[in-house]
Protein backbone atom coordinates (compact mmCIF):
# COMPACT_ATOMS: atom_id res chain seq x y z
CA UNK A 1 0.00 0.00 0.00
CA UNK A 2 1.10 3.31 -0.61
CA UNK A 3 0.30 6.53 1.12
CA UNK A 4 0.76 10.16 0.64
CA UNK A 5 0.65 12.84 3.01
CA UNK A 6 -0.94 16.14 2.34
CA UNK A 7 -0.29 19.09 5.04
CA UNK A 8 -2.52 22.09 4.17
CA UNK A 9 -1.06 25.95 5.25
CA UNK A 10 0.60 28.48 4.37
CA UNK A 11 2.40 28.76 7.36
CA UNK A 12 4.02 25.43 6.36
CA UNK A 13 5.29 26.90 3.21
CA UNK A 14 6.34 30.33 4.80
CA UNK A 15 8.49 28.18 7.28
CA UNK A 16 7.06 29.52 10.44
CA UNK A 17 5.29 26.12 12.01
CA UNK A 18 7.39 23.41 11.28
CA UNK A 19 5.86 20.42 9.63
CA UNK A 20 5.76 18.14 12.69
CA UNK A 21 2.15 16.66 12.04
CA UNK A 22 3.73 15.27 8.64
CA UNK A 23 6.43 13.19 11.06
CA UNK A 24 3.56 12.01 13.09
CA UNK A 25 1.36 10.77 10.60
CA UNK A 26 4.20 9.29 8.89
CA UNK A 27 5.92 7.40 11.99
CA UNK A 28 2.50 5.73 12.84
CA UNK A 29 1.92 4.61 8.92
CA UNK A 30 5.36 3.32 9.39
CA UNK A 31 4.18 0.88 12.64
CA UNK A 32 1.99 -0.80 10.17
CA UNK A 33 4.04 -1.05 7.16
CA UNK A 34 2.55 1.81 4.98
CA UNK A 35 4.98 2.95 2.98
CA UNK A 36 4.53 6.52 2.27
CA UNK A 37 6.01 7.55 -1.26
CA UNK A 38 5.08 10.86 -0.94
CA UNK A 39 4.53 14.18 1.52
CA UNK A 40 3.19 17.07 -0.29
CA UNK A 41 2.77 21.16 1.49
CA UNK A 42 0.59 23.05 0.03
CA UNK A 43 -0.78 26.35 1.10
CA UNK A 44 -4.26 27.83 2.10
CA UNK A 45 -4.97 28.33 -2.01
CA UNK A 46 -8.55 26.16 -3.20
CA UNK A 47 -6.88 25.60 -6.57
CA UNK A 48 -3.41 24.10 -5.67
CA UNK A 49 -5.03 21.76 -3.16
CA UNK A 50 -7.32 20.67 -5.42
CA UNK A 51 -4.88 20.19 -8.02
CA UNK A 52 -2.42 18.25 -4.47
CA UNK A 53 -5.59 15.90 -4.13
CA UNK A 54 -6.14 15.06 -7.75
CA UNK A 55 -2.52 14.11 -8.24
CA UNK A 56 -2.37 12.39 -5.05
CA UNK A 57 -5.57 10.14 -5.84
CA UNK A 58 -3.76 8.82 -8.69
CA UNK A 59 -0.60 7.60 -7.07
CA UNK A 60 -1.75 6.61 -4.08
CA UNK A 61 -3.56 3.86 -2.33
CA UNK A 62 -4.16 5.95 1.16
CA UNK A 63 -3.99 10.20 1.11
CA UNK A 64 -3.66 11.50 4.84
CA UNK A 65 -4.83 15.56 5.20
CA UNK A 66 -3.55 17.27 7.38
CA UNK A 67 -4.83 20.84 8.24
CA UNK A 68 -7.57 23.61 6.93
CA UNK A 69 -10.66 21.50 8.52
CA UNK A 70 -11.75 24.60 10.74
CA UNK A 71 -14.01 27.56 10.85
CA UNK A 72 -12.22 30.05 8.63
CA UNK A 73 -12.58 30.56 5.47
CA UNK A 74 -8.79 29.58 4.41
CA UNK A 75 -10.13 26.55 6.04
CA UNK A 76 -11.25 24.49 2.98
CA UNK A 77 -9.64 21.03 2.80
CA UNK A 78 -12.86 18.98 2.65
CA UNK A 79 -14.20 21.37 0.06
CA UNK A 80 -10.98 20.38 -2.30
CA UNK A 81 -11.11 16.80 -1.38
CA UNK A 82 -15.06 16.72 -2.13
CA UNK A 83 -14.61 19.06 -5.30
CA UNK A 84 -11.56 16.50 -6.40
CA UNK A 85 -13.77 13.24 -5.97
CA UNK A 86 -16.57 14.85 -7.29
CA UNK A 87 -18.83 14.81 -4.47
CA UNK A 88 -20.98 17.28 -2.81
CA UNK A 89 -20.31 18.50 0.93
CA UNK A 90 -23.11 17.49 3.27
CA UNK A 91 -24.12 18.61 7.08
CA UNK A 92 -23.84 15.67 9.00
CA UNK A 93 -26.25 15.89 11.31
CA UNK A 94 -24.36 13.26 14.41
CA UNK A 95 -21.45 16.16 14.37
CA UNK A 96 -23.65 18.92 14.00
CA UNK A 97 -25.57 18.35 17.23
CA UNK A 98 -21.96 17.28 19.40
CA UNK A 99 -20.28 20.42 18.02
CA UNK A 100 -23.66 22.72 19.21
CA UNK A 101 -23.39 21.29 22.01
CA UNK A 102 -20.31 21.75 23.05
CA UNK A 103 -20.45 25.57 21.70
CA UNK A 104 -23.23 25.38 24.77
CA UNK A 105 -20.96 23.98 26.93
CA UNK A 106 -17.43 25.74 26.33
CA UNK A 107 -19.34 29.35 25.76
CA UNK A 108 -21.93 29.12 28.77
CA UNK A 109 -24.53 30.25 26.34
CA UNK A 110 -27.88 29.51 24.70
CA UNK A 111 -26.99 31.83 21.59
CA UNK A 112 -26.72 30.08 18.88
CA UNK A 113 -23.28 28.76 17.12
CA UNK A 114 -22.03 30.97 14.31
CA UNK A 115 -23.05 29.65 10.62
CA UNK A 116 -19.29 29.84 9.86
CA UNK A 117 -18.54 27.34 13.00
CA UNK A 118 -20.90 24.83 10.74
CA UNK A 119 -18.53 24.71 7.78
CA UNK A 120 -16.78 22.10 10.07
CA UNK A 121 -19.48 19.68 10.25
CA UNK A 122 -19.57 19.42 6.30
CA UNK A 123 -18.75 16.29 5.07
CA UNK A 124 -17.83 15.04 1.86
CA UNK A 125 -20.80 12.75 1.16
CA UNK A 126 -20.00 9.02 1.81
CA UNK A 127 -17.31 9.49 4.98
CA UNK A 128 -17.35 8.53 8.23
CA UNK A 129 -16.87 11.02 10.49
CA UNK A 130 -13.70 11.21 13.30
CA UNK A 131 -14.74 12.63 16.48
CA UNK A 132 -12.31 14.86 17.76
CA UNK A 133 -12.85 15.09 21.40
CA UNK A 134 -9.51 17.43 21.64
CA UNK A 135 -10.95 20.24 19.21
CA UNK A 136 -13.85 21.14 17.35
CA UNK A 137 -13.02 20.81 13.56
CA UNK A 138 -14.03 16.51 12.86
CA UNK A 139 -11.84 14.29 11.02
CA UNK A 140 -13.35 11.95 8.72
CA UNK A 141 -12.60 9.10 6.50
CA UNK A 142 -13.56 8.57 2.82
CA UNK A 143 -12.97 5.64 0.84
CA UNK A 144 -14.20 7.19 -3.23
CA UNK A 145 -12.70 5.86 -6.40
CA UNK A 146 -10.43 2.84 -4.85
CA UNK A 147 -8.62 5.08 -2.55
CA UNK A 148 -8.95 5.79 1.07
CA UNK A 149 -9.06 9.81 2.27
CA UNK A 150 -8.07 10.08 5.74
CA UNK A 151 -9.06 13.85 6.84
CA UNK A 152 -7.03 15.30 10.01
CA UNK A 153 -6.88 18.93 11.99
CA UNK A 154 -3.63 20.95 11.91
CA UNK A 155 -2.82 21.45 15.57
CA UNK A 156 -0.53 19.23 17.11
CA UNK A 157 -2.51 18.50 20.25
CA UNK A 158 -5.50 17.83 18.22
CA UNK A 159 -3.64 15.55 15.41
CA UNK A 160 -1.86 13.44 17.95
CA UNK A 161 -4.38 11.78 19.79
CA UNK A 162 -6.76 11.91 17.07
CA UNK A 163 -3.88 9.25 15.33
CA UNK A 164 -3.88 7.18 18.49
CA UNK A 165 -7.39 7.17 18.96
CA UNK A 166 -9.19 7.34 15.48
CA UNK A 167 -6.61 6.35 12.68
CA UNK A 168 -4.63 3.40 14.91
CA UNK A 169 -7.86 1.18 14.69
CA UNK A 170 -8.71 2.07 10.59
CA UNK A 171 -4.56 1.17 10.35
CA UNK A 172 -5.01 -1.97 12.31
CA UNK A 173 -8.06 -3.03 10.16
CA UNK A 174 -6.36 -2.74 7.28
CA UNK A 175 -3.74 -5.11 7.68
CA UNK A 176 -4.09 -8.83 8.65
CA UNK A 177 -1.61 -8.71 11.17
CA UNK A 178 0.05 -6.69 13.52
CA UNK A 179 3.59 -4.93 12.66
CA UNK A 180 5.54 -4.79 16.34
CA UNK A 181 9.12 -3.76 16.64
CA UNK A 182 11.82 -3.06 19.44
CA UNK A 183 14.36 -0.99 19.55
CA UNK A 184 17.85 -2.03 20.65
CA UNK A 185 20.24 0.68 22.31
CA UNK A 186 23.96 0.28 22.12
CA UNK A 187 26.40 3.33 23.21
CA UNK A 188 30.43 3.62 22.00
CA UNK A 189 29.61 2.22 18.42
CA UNK A 190 29.28 4.48 14.84
CA UNK A 191 25.77 3.98 12.98
CA UNK A 192 28.60 3.04 9.90
CA UNK A 193 30.30 0.52 12.04
CA UNK A 194 27.40 -0.90 13.30
CA UNK A 195 25.87 -1.40 9.83
CA UNK A 196 28.88 -2.86 8.38
CA UNK A 197 28.93 -5.76 11.08
CA UNK A 198 25.36 -6.05 10.79
CA UNK A 199 25.20 -5.72 6.91
CA UNK A 200 25.35 -9.94 5.72
CA UNK A 201 22.80 -10.79 8.98
CA UNK A 202 20.72 -7.69 7.61
CA UNK A 203 20.60 -9.01 4.43
CA UNK A 204 19.53 -12.46 4.63
CA UNK A 205 16.80 -11.53 6.74
CA UNK A 206 13.32 -10.69 5.85
CA UNK A 207 11.04 -10.44 8.31
CA UNK A 208 11.63 -9.68 10.97
CA UNK A 209 13.77 -6.69 9.62
CA UNK A 210 16.69 -4.89 11.00
CA UNK A 211 17.16 -1.05 10.41
CA UNK A 212 20.56 0.29 12.33
CA UNK A 213 20.26 4.52 12.86
CA UNK A 214 21.98 6.88 15.21
CA UNK A 215 20.48 9.64 17.44
CA UNK A 216 21.92 11.57 20.42
CA UNK A 217 25.04 10.14 19.93
CA UNK A 218 23.94 6.63 20.59
CA UNK A 219 23.09 3.91 17.80
CA UNK A 220 20.20 2.11 17.81
CA UNK A 221 18.87 -0.74 15.61
CA UNK A 222 14.85 -1.23 15.21
CA UNK A 223 13.69 -5.08 14.81
CA UNK A 224 10.68 -5.10 13.07
CA UNK A 225 8.48 -8.17 12.66
CA UNK A 226 4.58 -8.58 10.69
CA UNK A 227 2.63 -11.51 12.23
CA UNK A 228 -0.87 -12.52 12.40
CA UNK A 229 -0.83 -11.86 16.50
CA UNK A 230 0.91 -9.71 18.60
CA UNK A 231 2.20 -13.01 20.63
CA UNK A 232 3.61 -14.22 17.18
CA UNK A 233 5.37 -11.41 16.01
CA UNK A 234 7.30 -11.45 19.66
CA UNK A 235 8.49 -15.08 19.14
CA UNK A 236 9.94 -13.85 15.91
CA UNK A 237 12.26 -11.32 17.32
CA UNK A 238 13.73 -12.86 20.26
CA UNK A 239 15.79 -14.57 18.33
CA UNK A 240 17.00 -12.01 16.14
CA UNK A 241 17.47 -9.56 19.17
CA UNK A 242 19.58 -12.42 20.66
CA UNK A 243 21.74 -12.91 17.84
CA UNK A 244 22.00 -8.88 17.50
CA UNK A 245 22.72 -8.01 21.11
CA UNK A 246 25.57 -10.74 21.60
CA UNK A 247 27.38 -9.78 18.39
CA UNK A 248 27.79 -6.36 20.12
CA UNK A 249 27.96 -7.37 23.92
CA UNK A 250 28.47 -5.17 26.36
CA UNK A 251 27.91 -2.39 23.74
CA UNK A 252 24.22 -3.21 23.88
CA UNK A 253 22.83 -1.49 26.94
CA UNK A 254 18.82 -1.56 26.54
CA UNK A 255 16.11 -1.92 24.40
CA UNK A 256 12.75 0.26 24.49
CA UNK A 257 14.21 3.10 26.95
CA UNK A 258 13.94 6.92 26.40
CA UNK A 259 17.53 7.65 27.05
CA UNK A 260 21.08 6.49 28.65
CA UNK A 261 20.27 9.24 30.82
CA UNK A 262 17.12 7.98 31.97
CA UNK A 263 18.42 3.86 31.69
CA UNK A 264 21.46 5.01 34.09
CA UNK A 265 19.25 7.38 36.62
CA UNK A 266 16.73 4.49 37.16
CA UNK A 267 19.25 1.70 37.56
CA UNK A 268 21.28 3.96 40.23
CA UNK A 269 17.16 4.36 41.66
CA UNK A 270 16.60 0.81 41.82
CA UNK A 271 20.01 -0.38 42.81
CA UNK A 272 20.10 2.46 45.93
CA UNK A 273 23.05 4.21 44.57
CA UNK A 274 24.17 7.67 44.72
CA UNK A 275 25.67 9.91 42.27
CA UNK A 276 27.77 13.40 42.86
CA UNK A 277 29.27 15.51 39.75
CA UNK A 278 31.64 17.93 39.10
CA UNK A 279 30.91 19.97 35.75
CA UNK A 280 33.32 21.95 33.87
CA UNK A 281 33.26 21.91 29.64
CA UNK A 282 29.49 20.39 30.20
CA UNK A 283 27.92 23.70 32.73
CA UNK A 284 25.50 21.25 34.67
CA UNK A 285 24.32 19.56 31.62
CA UNK A 286 25.13 16.01 33.14
CA UNK A 287 23.30 16.48 36.42
CA UNK A 288 20.41 18.56 34.42
CA UNK A 289 20.04 14.99 32.87
CA UNK A 290 19.62 13.08 35.70
CA UNK A 291 17.33 15.95 37.12
CA UNK A 292 14.81 15.36 34.37
CA UNK A 293 14.06 11.60 35.23
CA UNK A 294 11.67 11.97 37.82
CA UNK A 295 12.88 10.32 41.27
CA UNK A 296 16.25 11.81 40.69
CA UNK A 297 16.60 13.15 44.12
CA UNK A 298 16.76 9.45 45.59
CA UNK A 299 19.96 9.30 43.22
CA UNK A 300 21.87 12.48 42.64
CA UNK A 301 23.32 14.17 45.72
CA UNK A 302 24.51 16.97 44.08
CA UNK A 303 26.48 18.83 41.42
CA UNK A 304 28.86 21.68 41.19
CA UNK A 305 29.56 23.46 37.84
CA UNK A 306 33.31 24.06 38.63
CA UNK A 307 34.03 25.98 35.07
CA UNK A 308 37.48 28.33 36.33
CA UNK A 309 40.32 27.36 37.82
CA UNK A 310 39.48 29.06 40.84
CA UNK A 311 35.81 27.36 41.49
CA UNK A 312 37.92 23.84 40.94
CA UNK A 313 40.54 25.04 43.62
CA UNK A 314 38.22 26.73 45.92
CA UNK A 315 35.12 24.16 45.86
CA UNK A 316 36.52 21.46 45.39
CA UNK A 317 39.98 21.64 46.85
CA UNK A 318 41.58 20.46 43.32
CA UNK A 319 45.48 22.11 44.29
CA UNK A 320 46.24 25.10 42.46
CA UNK A 321 49.76 23.73 42.22
CA UNK A 322 48.31 20.72 40.09
CA UNK A 323 46.18 22.62 38.13
CA UNK A 324 48.97 25.02 37.06
CA UNK A 325 51.24 21.94 36.12
CA UNK A 326 48.78 19.51 34.48
CA UNK A 327 46.12 22.16 33.06
CA UNK A 328 42.55 21.95 33.79
CA UNK A 329 41.83 19.79 31.17
CA UNK A 330 43.84 16.69 31.93
CA UNK A 331 44.04 13.19 33.21
CA UNK A 332 44.82 14.55 36.80
CA UNK A 333 42.55 17.38 37.48
CA UNK A 334 39.62 14.74 36.22
CA UNK A 335 40.79 12.23 38.67
CA UNK A 336 40.55 15.08 41.46
CA UNK A 337 37.29 16.16 40.82
CA UNK A 338 35.79 12.73 40.41
CA UNK A 339 37.39 11.56 43.87
CA UNK A 340 36.74 15.05 45.63
CA UNK A 341 33.29 15.56 44.89
CA UNK A 342 32.50 12.13 45.65
CA UNK A 343 33.82 12.85 49.21
CA UNK A 344 32.42 16.26 49.58
CA UNK A 345 29.02 14.91 48.88
CA UNK A 346 29.17 11.59 50.86
CA UNK A 347 28.09 9.64 47.70
CA UNK A 348 28.83 5.79 46.31
CA UNK A 349 29.79 7.28 42.60
CA UNK A 350 31.25 10.85 41.62
CA UNK A 351 31.96 11.94 37.91
CA UNK A 352 34.16 14.65 36.47
CA UNK A 353 34.02 16.10 33.56
CA UNK A 354 36.65 18.30 32.06
CA UNK A 355 37.42 19.57 28.90
CA UNK A 356 37.67 22.19 25.57
CA UNK A 357 34.18 22.21 23.83
CA UNK A 358 35.60 24.93 21.53
CA UNK A 359 35.57 26.57 19.10
CA UNK A 360 38.60 28.59 20.60
CA UNK A 361 41.50 26.35 22.53
CA UNK A 362 43.74 27.05 25.22
CA UNK A 363 46.85 26.71 23.14
CA UNK A 364 47.93 23.42 24.62
CA UNK A 365 44.79 20.57 24.11
CA UNK A 366 43.11 19.75 20.87
CA UNK A 367 39.51 21.56 20.43
CA UNK A 368 36.98 18.59 21.74
CA UNK A 369 39.12 16.77 24.04
CA UNK A 370 37.51 16.34 26.96
CA UNK A 371 38.46 13.45 30.42
CA UNK A 372 35.36 12.37 31.60
CA UNK A 373 36.45 10.47 35.39
CA UNK A 374 34.08 8.30 37.52
CA UNK A 375 34.87 7.49 41.04
CA UNK A 376 34.22 5.29 43.80
CA UNK A 377 35.12 4.30 47.25
CA UNK A 378 37.97 2.10 45.66
CA UNK A 379 39.24 3.15 41.87
CA UNK A 380 38.47 6.11 39.64
CA UNK A 381 38.40 5.40 35.90
CA UNK A 382 39.01 8.22 33.36
CA UNK A 383 38.12 8.28 29.60
CA UNK A 384 40.34 10.59 27.39
CA UNK A 385 38.20 11.42 24.68
CA UNK A 386 38.93 13.22 21.37
CA UNK A 387 35.76 15.03 19.76
CA UNK A 388 37.02 17.84 17.55
CA UNK A 389 34.83 17.41 14.85
CA UNK A 390 31.88 17.29 16.51
CA UNK A 391 30.90 20.85 17.58
CA UNK A 392 30.40 22.40 21.18
CA UNK A 393 26.76 21.08 21.55
CA UNK A 394 27.91 17.48 20.35
CA UNK A 395 30.97 17.71 22.51
CA UNK A 396 29.37 18.38 25.62
CA UNK A 397 26.28 15.46 24.80
CA UNK A 398 29.41 13.22 24.20
CA UNK A 399 30.67 13.57 27.08
CA UNK A 400 27.36 13.11 29.15
CA UNK A 401 26.86 9.88 27.03
CA UNK A 402 30.30 8.83 28.57
CA UNK A 403 29.33 9.24 31.92
CA UNK A 404 26.58 7.85 32.06
CA UNK A 405 28.13 4.45 30.28
CA UNK A 406 31.25 4.30 32.59
CA UNK A 407 28.03 4.81 35.50
CA UNK A 408 26.15 2.02 34.00
CA UNK A 409 28.95 -0.64 33.40
CA UNK A 410 30.41 -0.10 37.00
CA UNK A 411 27.04 -0.70 38.67
CA UNK A 412 26.10 -3.53 36.16
CA UNK A 413 30.05 -5.20 36.99
CA UNK A 414 30.60 -4.57 33.58
CA UNK A 415 34.66 -3.88 32.58
CA UNK A 416 35.17 -0.06 31.97
CA UNK A 417 37.13 0.67 28.83
CA UNK A 418 39.02 3.45 29.52
CA UNK A 419 39.22 4.31 25.60
CA UNK A 420 35.62 3.22 24.67
CA UNK A 421 35.10 2.26 20.73
P1 LIG B 1 -8.47 24.61 13.66
O1 LIG B 1 -9.69 23.87 14.08
O2 LIG B 1 -7.64 25.03 14.83
O3 LIG B 1 -8.69 25.70 12.66
P2 LIG B 1 -7.35 23.21 11.43
O4 LIG B 1 -7.51 21.77 11.15
O5 LIG B 1 -8.12 24.15 10.55
O6 LIG B 1 -7.62 23.46 12.94
P3 LIG B 1 -5.15 24.80 10.64
O7 LIG B 1 -6.04 25.99 10.75
O8 LIG B 1 -4.68 24.39 9.31
O9 LIG B 1 -5.85 23.55 11.31
O10 LIG B 1 -3.92 24.98 11.60
C1 LIG B 1 -4.08 25.38 12.93
C2 LIG B 1 -2.71 25.48 13.59
O11 LIG B 1 -2.19 24.17 13.72
C3 LIG B 1 -1.67 26.22 12.77
O12 LIG B 1 -1.63 27.59 13.02
C4 LIG B 1 -0.38 25.57 13.21
O13 LIG B 1 0.07 26.15 14.40
C5 LIG B 1 -0.80 24.16 13.50
N1 LIG B 1 -0.51 23.29 12.35
C6 LIG B 1 -1.21 23.21 11.21
N2 LIG B 1 -0.68 22.30 10.37
C7 LIG B 1 0.42 21.83 11.01
C8 LIG B 1 1.41 20.86 10.66
N3 LIG B 1 1.36 20.21 9.50
N4 LIG B 1 2.40 20.59 11.54
C9 LIG B 1 2.43 21.25 12.74
N5 LIG B 1 1.53 22.18 13.12
C10 LIG B 1 0.52 22.46 12.26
Amino acid sequence: MKAEIISVGTELLLGTTINSDAADVALLLSEYGINVYWQTVVGDNPGRVIEAVRRAKERADIIITTGGLGPTCDDLTKNAIAEAFGLKLVLNEGEEKWLRGLWRERHYTSLEITPNNLQQVMLPEGSTPLRNDWGTAPGCVLEAGGVMVIMLPGPPREIRPMLEHRVRPILAGLSDGVIASHTIHFFGIGESEMEYELRDYMNSLTNPTLAPYAKNAECLVRVTASAPTPAGAEAMMAPVIERVTGMFGSLAYGMDTPSLAEFTTKLLIERGLTLATAESCTGGELAKSVTDIPGASAALKGGVVVYTNEAKSRLLGVPEELIAAKGPVSYEVAVELARRVRELMGSDFGIGITGLAGPDGDGVHEVGTVFISLADAGHVWVREKRLAQRGRQQVRLYACQHAFDMLRRRVCGLEITEEAR
